[in-house]
């Protein structure tokens, strides 16, 4: 719905128009300007999709009125949402659409947008109550009462070393906030506030920096006071739970409070030794390769492994070497490749016995 298009024109009828002339007028525009008529004509096409929403706005008794609230052809008292409920009939004033409308047919749109502005009110009356956290009352003076807001909730994916050392992470949430326009108060101007469309509440994206403890548990929820939706009459906001995921990635997996991992090395790591770093869930760690280590060879890192929820104790991490060969060796390389297996007549093989 664009307020600085007039649909009325578009479609070259009425303000006051009954429903009958509207469908005729789109029946008629509409196989004129059809894309079938001049293929691939974009003039054709943008005026055949404007007619659409047109129509589709001015056919629907709803979506009509609360465009021609947007325009100004009717106009609302400023009001509270109470007045609004209990005065739906007497809250709005035709106003004259211009030069074409006569008294008598000014009377007659007069009637039918009454019930339509009943209907309209009760339902963004009813959308507002929808939000409240307790349950529907009839009890006028509970309805202005304060209200805390409705707690909303997201999920949080975090790695295996931030659950364990804690993060900073940034939230999105979305959230029913006060419309910023009318501060709540649905009406700006005698019109119903274009903002909001008249709730008094729009749904708002927030990015939070929420800080998430170390030591958090898989499906744990933090709880930050205040980020909910928005409290009802001066009552304070909801909160916001945050659900705790932690990836398992496949760098890591887990056998009770112990962590394994797999880390490639050199060859030449492999068979001289040396110091290298092997990431675990808290970080990464110093680890020593013994000169001549075979592939596939376990290494014990203590205390590295998950902290047990009740004595903070930690198991293990376990890490398996792989020895890596990096690909596209240079001729130098080959080289000493070469001269390596002349150094030693080496078959690694040769213990192994083929049954036949
Ligand atoms: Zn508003």
């Amino acid at each position: 719905m664009r307020k600085d298009k007039d649909y009325y024109k578009i479609l070259g009828i009425a303000y006051n128009c009954d429903k009958k002339e509207i469908k005729k007028a789109y029946r008629e525009l509409a196989k004129k300007f059809h894309p079938d008529i001049n293929p691939g004509n974009k003039l054709y096409e943008d005026k055949f999709k404007e007619l659409g929403e047109a129509y589709s706005i001015l056919i629907d008794d709803k979506k009509r009125l609360q465009y021609d609230i947007l325009k100004g052809f009717i106009t609302t008292k400023e009001q509270t949402p109470e007045q609004t409920k209990n005065q739906a009939s007497k809250a709005y004033s035709p106003k004259k659409p211009g030069a074409e409308s006569s008294a008598e047919k000014n009377k007659k749109s007069e009637i039918n947008f009454d019930n339509i502005f009943k209907e309209f009110t009760k339902n963004f009356t009813k959308n507002f109550e929808n939000t409240k956290s307790d349950k529907k009352s009839s009890n006028e003076a509970k309805k202005q009462s304060p209200q805390k807001g409705e707690d909303i909730s997201s999920e949080v994916n975090i790695t295996v070393t931030e659950a364990f050392n804690g993060a900073i992470r940034k939230v999105n949430i979305l959230r029913v906030d006060t419309c910023p326009k009318c501060k709540g108060k649905r009406i700006i101007n005698d019109s119903s506030c274009n903002n909001c469309n008249g709730r008094g509440e729009i749904s708002s994206h927030k990015q939070l920096n929420v800080k998430i403890p170390s030591n958090v548990k898989e499906n744990s929820k933090i709880k930050i006071a205040g980020e909910g939706n928005k409290g009802l009459n001066g009552g304070e906001n909801g909160d916001l739970y945050l659900l705790i995921h932690i990836i398992k990635n496949s760098y890591f997996s887990f056998d009770g409070l112990h962590v394994h991992c797999e880390i490639p090395i050199t060859p030449s790591e492999a068979a001289l030794g040396g110091e290298i770093q092997v990431p675990s869930i808290e970080g990464f760690v110093n680890m020593k390769i013994p000169p001549e280590t075979r592939s596939g060879q376990k290494f014990k890192l203590s205390g590295e492994g998950l902290p047990d929820g009740n004595s903070g104790k930690r198991g293990d991490q376990i890490v398996t070497v792989k020895i890596e060969l990096p690909s596209n060796l240079t001729e130098r390389e080959k080289e000493l490749y070469k001269e390596l297996s002349r150094e030693r007549k080496f078959n690694p093989r040769e213990h192994i016995i083929f049954e036949k």
